[in-house]
């Protein structure tokens, strides 16, 4: 079910979710420096021992520390908006009735209107109903008088693994969760 491995880098700073099979490469060459989580997710077989006659088991963790891997201070490296991230750093909520929505209702809202040069970026997006948008139009908050009831900020790389939506097994999740910061809506 829960077939992904976290990836960090040796900080562990999450990197990426990779599967099994690319998990057990990282074991086979070495390069997992260290693990963590509740326990193993799955056992691979690895390579044949010729002079102990047995095939070798790869046990994989859930998350996975690994050398080498990190060229870029990935601190800097703001994850991409997409709308679904949104929504859920959000929590489905207008940003403007402050009400809950089903998915397919919510939109993304640009704060500066795209047409006045707003961009598209997590500091000018925000979670709206259509209805909201809608009477909102190409307007300033302010000039629609229509006061946010939250505001944007920029997902950590923690939160960001965890706006993806994807299944997580719990001690995955818990481990992302207790690196949130403390202004995050995911707590
Ligand atoms: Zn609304």
């Amino acid at each position: 079910m829960h077939s992904t491995v976290l990836q960090l880098d040796i900080q562990g700073t999450p990197q990426a979710w990779i599967s099994l099979e690319e998990a057990a490469l990282h074991y086979a060459t070495c390069s997992v420096a260290w693990e963590d989580g509740a326990g193993p997710l799955a056992t691979l077989r690895g390579g044949w021992n010729v002079a102990a006659g047995r095939q070798s088991l790869i046990e994989v963790a859930p998350i996975i520390g690994v050398r080498g891997q990190a060229k870029l201070n990935l601190f800097e490296v703001v994850a991409g908006v997409t709308k679904s991230k949104l929504l859920r750093r959000d929590r489905f909520t207008c940003a403007y009735c402050g009400l809950e929505h089903p998915e397919r209702l919510l939109q993304v809202e640009h704060i500066v209107p795209d047409s006045r040069g707003g961009t598209y970026t997590w500091m000018n997006l925000v979670t709206a109903c259509a209805d909201c948008n809608l009477r909102k139009g190409a307007r300033t908050p302010e000039e629609a008088n229509m006061p946010l009831v939250y505001l944007p900020y920029v997902p950590t790389r923690f939160e960001a693994f965890l706006l993806e939506g994807r299944r997580i097994r719990e001690d995955v999740h818990s481990w992302l969760a207790a690196r949130l910061p403390k202004h995050s809506r995911l707590h």
